[in-house]
């Protein structure tokens, strides 16, 4: 609505001052919960925006008076301190379905390995000497022999995350020089993450052979000259190219290497580990490569994520050749994104598990091995619960849960979920509050309804998934209101 010029005068005047608002009662509650410093600068903030809006006459006298009179600065300012307590990284409840959840922090590690972490982070620890010579020596030595022998490698090597091993990778054998890669393979991983992208960085230049849908090994060896450091294959994780295809086995590509002495390198991203006794994974998801298969294939070095089918912390782990290893370990590059102790002591832990005979006991991979008829009870249970709170229509009906993370983007999983409409409220507005709720829940929405799938609850889960739905009950209006300040 527009306002005349005197109106907008009248408005001004009318606006609260900083000083008024931090007397107010409501906003000293406030001072209580966080410092007063930030009550007023959300107030400030707050003040300033209605002034902008009077001044480019969206906001006329009237709308403003009403505006105050319902008290609407002070939910602002509610709102806002509401919202800053809730940043940062929390502990949430995953209900999406889908396991390894970028936005939610993928793999959740095994309580051992968190355990350890935790210990490593607040007490000093033997990281980078041997305690019987009293000499500094490697921090991931011990992280590379665990590597080496569930890989089949002669070495490993970890780092920061997988985008921080394939940029150390191009610079190492490629910097200054040329990295050939087919067209197909040209991925962005999300993120912006792109393999040209990183290679530029990587000051290697990139030389693209063969096309989207069919590369053969005789287009690597026709772009082979005195110039190339590293052939390489990227595993296409998050798509898959159907019908008329060709690429080149790792297989291929290492031998090409060793018969034209160069390099080789496989980005994997997603490092299915696969151990004798542990359910088999590798067949659930769609014959989503092996690690040690890569491995066994001979090339130079192989890169996986930590934190993908592995399910340790965030990490980015490369396996191969001992002097291929050794030539990453001096790049400087390697001392910019190597491993803290806190993330070791997790990946080392999680690597004994697998050791150990332990590996359905690790979190993402025992969700991904959930079979469907072990979800529906779950799912039911979750149900009932539910359709005891206002408000609420839930049936039970089956669906599919996914990976995640770009690991095996055509496999589903079966599963059975909870679907929930709300009486008042739609779905949008329903997983709103949710996220809202103290832990936040992360919900799918499909066909007005918001999904609930058990495949990705953890323990305690759950109880807090249901008290989420019944926090709701009392406050659903406002939960949807979405103030702003
Ligand atoms: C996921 C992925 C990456 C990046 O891994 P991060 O651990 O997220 O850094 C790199 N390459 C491929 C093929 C991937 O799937």
């Amino acid at each position: 609505m527009k306002a005349s010029n005197s109106d907008s005068q009248a408005a001004f005047r009318a606006l609260p001052s900083v000083d008024e608002v931090m007397r107010d009662p409501r906003a000293v509650e406030l001072t209580r919960r966080v410092p007063r410093e930030m009550v007023q600068m959300f107030a400030t903030g707050a003040i300033d925006a209605w002034r902008e809006e009077i001044r480019t006459q969206r906001l006329a006298g009237g709308e403003l008076e009403a505006r105050l009179a319902r008290g609407d600065l002070f939910a602002a300012l509610d709102a806002a301190v509401a919202r800053e307590l809730g940043r940062g990284v929390k502990r949430c409840v995953n209900a999406t379905g889908v396991v390894l959840n970028t936005g939610l922090g993928r793999a959740p590690v095994h309580p051992e390995a968190a355990a350890a972490m935790a210990l490593a982070a607040r007490s000093y620890c033997v990281l980078e000497v041997d305690r019987e010579t009293n000499e500094r020596n490697q921090r991931d030595d011990y992280l590379g022999d665990l590597l080496a022998r569930a890989t089949g490698a002669e070495a490993g090597i970890g780092v920061n995350n997988c985008a921080a091993a394939v940029m150390l990778m191009f610079q190492t054998f490629a910097g200054g020089r040329e990295a050939i890669v087919s067209r197909g393979e040209l991925v962005e991983i999300g993120g912006s993450f792109r393999v040209p992208d990183v290679m530029a960085r990587a000051n290697a230049k990139l030389v693209e052979v063969g096309t989207t849908n069919r590369t053969r090994v005789a287009d690597y060896e026709k772009a082979i000259n005195d110039r190339t450091g590293l052939l390489v294959k990227v595993h296409t994780s998050n798509f898959k190219i159907v019908g008329f295809v060709e690429e080149v086995g790792p297989r291929e590509l290492a031998d090409l290497g060793v018969r034209k002495n160069v390099v080789t390198g496989f980005d994997l991203g997603s490092g299915l580990l696969e151990i004798a006794g542990a359910t088999e994974l590798a067949s659930k998801l769609g014959g989503e490569p092996l690690v040690k298969d890569a491995v066994a294939s001979g090339v130079d070095v192989v890169c996986f994520s930590g934190d993908k089918l592995l399910g340790g912390p965030q990490a980015g782990l490369i396996v191969g050749k001992r002097g291929a290893i050794a030539a990453l370990r001096k790049n400087p590059i390697y001392r910019a994104v190597r491993l803290d102790k806190v993330t070791l002591a997790g990946l080392e832990k999680t690597l004994e598990l697998l050791r150990d005979g332990r590996a359905d006991e690790i979190p993402s991979r025992a969700l991904l091995n959930l079979r469907a008829d072990e979800l529906r009870p779950r799912a039911e249970a979750l149900a009932q619960a539910l359709a005891r709170i206002d408000d609420l229509k839930v049936e039970v009906i089956p669906e599919r849960s996914q990976p995640g993370s770009g690991a095996a983007p055509d496999v589903f999983l079966d599963t059975f979920v909870a679907a929930v409409r709300h009486a008042r409220l739609g779905a949008t507005a329903l997983s709103l509050a949710l996220r809202r709720n103290d832990p936040p829940v992360f919900t799918r929405i499909q066909d007005g309804a918001v999904l609930l799938d058990p495949r990705t609850l953890l323990g305690g889960d759950e109880e807090d998934l249901v008290r989420a739905f019944s926090n709701l009950a009392g406050r659903a209006p406002a939960a949807a209101r979405q103030p702003r300040a």
